[in-house]
């Protein structure tokens, strides 16, 4: 006798006490079918006509494949085997056509995806936001899967220096709206999936109206205003929000705003300042990441809609790109979470620029960077130039200017005028003390790669106010202050 694992669909655990998986003993299909019957009879009813044989809406697949080709009759079992129920869904919805069948073959005879899984592909619409990095491999997977509807929403022109990462396009695409270039791509992918342009900005404005109706949504941007603004649509509407987010060589992805998990929100609070936020245009990235957490978004996606697998609902997935390292994080809804709480208080959206205001005029301990214990942020070292560190100080913002270039270096020019600190970089460890965590610390050295480094470092330390002074104490020479001697 060998073991047999039976999978059970969702639709029909009700009849195993909401079990996935059920066990039975068997040496044949046959038998197992019995073991069922026996110990299950109302499933058995689903699955098996009076007189024993499958019913012909249900597909059975043995170790994965189709037992209809394995002539169940003389089937035996003579190891622990896995067997997969595949009911087809209610409704009747039409069958895939012969080109279909032959399209998606490679995932139709997975059982877990199965004729089922395909069907409910092509009845979905996926909504990607962005057609960038990792709107790009996300639209590419889905339409290649045979999602029925996807829609694009993009602002922007095909650069050149997106081409490195935006596989959606190519090099005469350059100069032409994302959303045509992306249409063209896809449907010349997959002709069966029906395309829909948005060229538009997606904003507190407009979100709802373009949000609403999706089955997921796709988030693929690379900036503050537009994440908050749908993740919080999402929560308002009840869609499902397939997350991902880069910076440099680390990525995350998530799903979010899903019925009973968090949202984006329950883990960062509120945005950051717009100037303390780099985008990647500004802090670079490995074109090869967003492929990798796109695909994630792209899997995400598709499980949701299929209804298989273990989605990330509650749960953080972390890349790191240069340590070759996934690690996943459990994370909670916020019961006090303002946009999927237990008593919200934000019930419309809200503009992200009255959010930024307010963060850079409240000096409040811990804003604006809320950091869930034990990973880092996506946009985790923050940085400001010489002409933003100037409107910080003119407007009296409290805040330490320190100097971790070497003591040489300090001599040949310095910033003490604005009460800045030498700390040099080799004694940055054993004098951390000296850095209050409480206050907006501001590091520099020549040019900002080092000071960059350092506030590395001291992020990974816990202290979460440290910035960058990005273009270093020359930028600012140049900038602001032309008497200051550069080198
Ligand atoms: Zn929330």
């Amino acid at each position: 006798m060998a073991e047999v694992r039976v999978h059970v669909p969702a639709p029909l655990r009700s009849h195993v006490a909401g079990e996935p998986t059920i066990l039975v003993e068997a040496t044949s299909l046959h038998m197992a079918l019995g073991a069922v019957q026996a110990a299950y009879p109302a499933l058995a009813d689903r699955l098996l006509t009076d007189d024993g044989r499958v019913r012909p809406y249900v597909n059975l697949f043995l170790n994965g494949r189709d037992v209809r080709l394995l002539e169940a009759d003389k089937l035996t079992i003579d190891q622990p085997a896995d067997l997969t129920i595949v009911p087809s869904i209610a409704g009747g919805a039409p069958d895939l056509t012969r080109e279909e069948r032959l399209r998606y073959h490679r995932q139709l005879i997975l059982p877990e995806l199965g004729l089922e899984g395909q069907q409910r592909l092509r009845a979905a619409s996926v909504l990607v936001v962005g057609a960038g990095g990792l709107g790009s491999p996300a639209a590419l997977y889905l339409a290649a899967a045979g999602v029925g509807r996807i829609g694009i929403v993009d602002g922007d022109i095909v650069e050149l220096s997106n081409l490195h990462r935006q596989i959606l396009h190519d090099t005469t695409s350059v100069g032409t709206r994302k959303t045509t270039s992306a249409k063209a791509r896809l449907e010349e992918l997959n002709p069966d999936v029906e395309v829909m342009e948005i060229p538009r900005r997606l904003d507190a404005s407009n979100a709802l109206e373009i949000l609403d109706g999706w089955d997921v949504v796709v988030d693929g941007t690379d900036n503050f205003p537009t994440r908050y603004v749908i993740n919080d649509a999402c929560v308002l509407l009840g869609i499902p929000l397939a997350y991902g987010a880069i910076f440099r060589f680390d990525g995350q992805a998530s799903v979010f705003a899903a019925s009973g998990g968090p949202c984006y929100r329950c883990l960062f609070r509120d945005p950051p300042p717009a100037a303390l936020a780099p985008s990647c245009a500004e802090a670079g990235v490995l074109g090869a990441l967003p492929g990798i957490v796109g695909s994630i978004q792209a899997t995400e996606t598709i499980k949701l809609i299929t209804g298989m697998g273990t989605p990330l609902i509650g749960r953080l997935l972390l890349v790191d790109a240069l340590g070759g390292e996934f690690r996943s994080l459990e994370i909670r809804r916020d019961p006090a979470c303002v946009v999927c709480g237990d008593t919200p208080t934000l019930t419309d959206l809200v503009d992200f620029e009255a959010f930024c205001a307010e963060s850079l005029d409240v000096d409040e301990p811990g804003a604006p960077f809320p950091i869930p214990a034990g990973f880092q942020l996506p946009v985790p070292f923050p940085a400001v130039d010489a002409l933003e560190l100037k409107e910080m100080i003119d407007r009296g913002k409290r805040l330490v200017l320190v100097d971790v270039r070497d003591p040489a270096e300090h001599a040949m020019s310095d910033l003490a005028n604005l009460g800045a600190i030498s700390l040099p970089m080799e004694e940055l460890e054993e004098r951390l003390e000296e850095i209050d965590p409480l206050v907006e610390t501001i590091l520099f050295c020549r040019t900002g790669r080092r000071s960059m480094e350092a506030v590395e470092f001291l992020h990974s330390r816990g202290y979460a106010r440290v910035l960058n002074l990005s273009g270093g104490i020359n930028g600012w020479a140049r900038d602001v202050d032309p008497n200051l001697p550069t080198y």
